[in-house]
């Protein structure tokens, strides 16, 4: 990692976050902790974090409200949540409110570095040029104000589930893998084994809101062996 990143870390345990500045010290980042959720927010808000490390159960606001907070204010800050181990219901909630990933306590360090290293270096080989897609006639994704109308209705996506989207389009004539998108999307080493679902929970994400039926995706439909395909009114033609 280079050596004037910056990290903001909120967490209220004490022998998790003495761990965490350890960690972050030792890979060359300049260090800033708290244990008080508002307290966490204020500086995030104020100060100028290459990443926050934010954890769920706090004193005076939790880390979903946190991330909410960070992200109306700006969209871009690099997030990432510890959750429970065993709390799904935790990681989805705190990917829905826009953090870039989660690491599960107990995390093991290289977990947590693997994670670090991948949300900062944010590769993004895969801009497209056309920033709106349809699915169908009146189905229509917008990559840059992060929407997806259909009918009379619009929905939000968060970066990273327009950062899917964008790059399963930037590859309309195939399939995606899990591994490709972990790889490009996320900018996971693919040299390493990393444990994570989060490919799979974003994708159901995504259905949720560009499906007619999540559970019969005719658009972000599944290639059996293979991966992940987006199916557009482009892809017809
Ligand atoms: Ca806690």
């Amino acid at each position: 990692m280079s050596s004037n990143n910056s990290v903001l870390i909120v967490e209220d345990e004490a022998a998790i976050r003495n761990g965490l500045i350890d960690v972050f010290i030792y890979h060359g980042f300049e260090v800033e902790a708290v244990e008080d959720g508002k307290e966490g927010l204020d500086k995030a808000l104020t100060g100028d974090f290459d990443l926050v490390i934010l954890d769920v159960m706090l004193p005076s606001m939790n880390g979903f409200d946190i991330c909410q907070a960070i992200r109306e204010k700006d969209k871009e800050q690099p997030v990432i949540m510890l959750t429970a181990k065993t709390a799904e219901e935790d990681v989805i909630q705190g990917l829905t409110l826009g953090a870039d990933d989660y690491v599960a306590k107990p995390f093991s360090v290289a977990q947590l570095v693997l994670r670090v290293q991948a949300v900062l270096r944010r590769a993004k080989k895969y801009h497209v040029e056309v920033r709106t897609i349809s699915l169908t006639q009146d189905r229509v994704i917008d990559l840059d104000n992060l929407s997806v109308s259909a009918n009379n209705s619009n929905t939000q996506l968060t970066k990273r589930e327009a950062e899917v989207i964008e790059y399963l389009y930037s590859n309309l004539q195939r399939p995606v893998s899990r591994e490709e998108l972990l790889e490009k999307v996320w900018g996971y080493n693919p040299e390493l084994e990393i444990e994570t679902r989060t490919v799979d929970i974003h994708i159901a994400k995504i259905r949720r809101k560009i499906e007619v039926d999540p559970k019969h995706a005719e658009f972000l439909v599944t290639v059996r062996g293979a991966g992940y395909k987006l199916i557009t009114l482009d892809s017809q033609v």
